[in-house]
């Protein structure tokens, strides 16, 4: 039986788990934090992760465990609505898409998958990865060495076990932008749509709905590349009040509650690797290809380069070709992903009251049913760049 060990326990990490056993690997799953992460804010699951997460038998439990968001509405520092965007009809329309939920969620949908049948080690990690040609020999934070036929590194943007497995750093580009997630006590105020704030010195607040009776807050401000990411969670809370000071609109109370919240504080960037595998190594997710959450594609992404990535391994027997041709199936989607619309994300996140007024004039006209027509027929859903393969393993299924 190979034998495969996958850095990281949040969606790309489980997904290929689950296709890994149902094919007859056997898999470890190893996660740097002590317990799942249940942080982060709806996800969209789009077009061809959708159909993944359909073949995975998920589909129904990720519509059961939606949020239910109505839509989006832009809102002014007194909570005047400016536009709404109701949810999409589709899977691709609108601002909020038809499959959407907690990212906390689908990951523990994922992890539940397999849970009882294959190895989770939790907080620990991959210090040392030496690949002789024939097995992978890896040292960790905490556990003993251990030694394994592949190593999958699906541990995220900020992923150290890349660098190991891949002898080398990739391009991680920042857009401008950090974004704080946090969840906050829900309040009267909130109701099933999503608020969207502009405040001037280019800094967006959002607030939207769950299903556990909460809300799920973001604070982004727009800045060049300062390394807060790498700060510890005390010095990104001092950021955060210092850059929303005297910001008005729900941003106190948003500020109120970072203390005691579990904050998901990252510096909007894209990762562009040029390669995703060495020898008996490869990288897949966010690690590989993070798209951003600009682009709402990451969940998706995920789904699809796990699904991709086991049906190859599984039915090429040669992970050298098998890497290959998850890499040479996947690219063209994750550059279309990873094309984020001109101006982005600054024009959504203005500095000056001018440009927030410019800003609200636009979302204003777009929001009018005849614009919505007009630009769905004119924009009807591009092709996505992926026709899924279907896999016939070599090992049967199991249920
Ligand atoms: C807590 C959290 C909240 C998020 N919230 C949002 C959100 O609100 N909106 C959005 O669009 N995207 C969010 N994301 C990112 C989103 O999950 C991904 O863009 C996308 O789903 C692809 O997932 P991934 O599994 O490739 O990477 P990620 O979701 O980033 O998961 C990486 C996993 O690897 C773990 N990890 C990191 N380093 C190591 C290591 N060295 N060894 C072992 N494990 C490690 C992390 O703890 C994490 O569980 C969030 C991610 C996390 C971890």
């Amino acid at each position: 039986m190979t034998a495969v060990l996958i850095s990281g326990a949040s969606i790309a990490g489980p997904a290929l788990a689950s296709w890994l056993h149902r094919y007859g690997f056997e898999v470890t799953v190893i996660e740097r934090a002590t317990e799942l992460r249940s942080g982060g804010q709806n996800v969209d699951v789009r077009g061809a992760g959708r159909e993944v997460a359909r073949r995975m038998g998920l589909e129904h439990a990720i519509r059961a465990a939606t949020t239910g968001e109505a839509g989006v509405r832009f809102v002014d520092a007194d909570d005047h609505i400016i536009a709404s965007f109701a949810a999409g009809s589709s899977d691709s329309d609108g601002p909020t898409a038809e499959l959407e939920i907690l990212r906390g969620d689908l990951a523990r949908l994922l992890v539940e998958q397999t849970s009882s049948e294959i190895e989770y080690v939790f907080g620990d990690h991959i210090t040392g990865v030496d690949d002789d040609g024939t097995r992978v020999e890896v040292t960790f934070a905490h556990g003993g060495p251990r030694s394994f036929d592949l190593v999958v590194a699906a541990d995220g943007i900020r992923s150290s076990t890349r660098a190991l497995v891949l002898g080398g750093e990739p391009v991680v580009k920042p857009l401008g932008m950090y974004t704080a997630y946090l969840t906050i006590p829900r309040t009267e105020a909130d109701t099933d749509w999503s608020r969207w704030f502009n405040a001037p010195g280019g800094r967006t607040s959002t607030l939207r709905p769950d299903n556990v009776d909460t809300t799920r807050a973001t604070l982004s401000f727009m800045s060049e590349p300062r390394g807060y990411e790498r700060w510890d969670s005390a010095g990104q809370r001092d950021v955060l009040r210092q850059r929303f000071a005297g910001v008005g609109w729900e941003v106190p109370r948003i500020l109120g509650a970072l203390d005691g919240a579990d904050v998901y504080f990252e510096a909007i960037s894209q990762v562009q690797a040029p390669r995703w595998s060495s020898g008996r190594t490869a990288v897949l997710g966010d690690a590989a290809y993070c798209a951003s959450p600009i682009s709402g594609m990451g969940t998706s992404l995920a789904l699809v380069g796990a699904y991709v990535l086991a049906g190859e391994l599984a039915t090429r027997n040669d992970h050298v070709r098998a890497f290959a041709a998850y890499e040479s199936i996947m690219r063209p989607y994750v550059e279309q992903a990873q094309q984020l619309p001109p101006g982005t994300p600054r024009l959504a996140n203005p500095r000056t009251r001018a440009g927030i007024a410019g800003f609200n004039t636009i979302v204003r006209i777009a929001s009018t049913k005849l614009v919505q027509r007009v630009a769905r027929t004119v924009s009807s859903p591009k092709a996505e760049r992926i026709e899924l393969p279907t896999y016939r393993p070599v090992t049967a299924l199991k249920a």
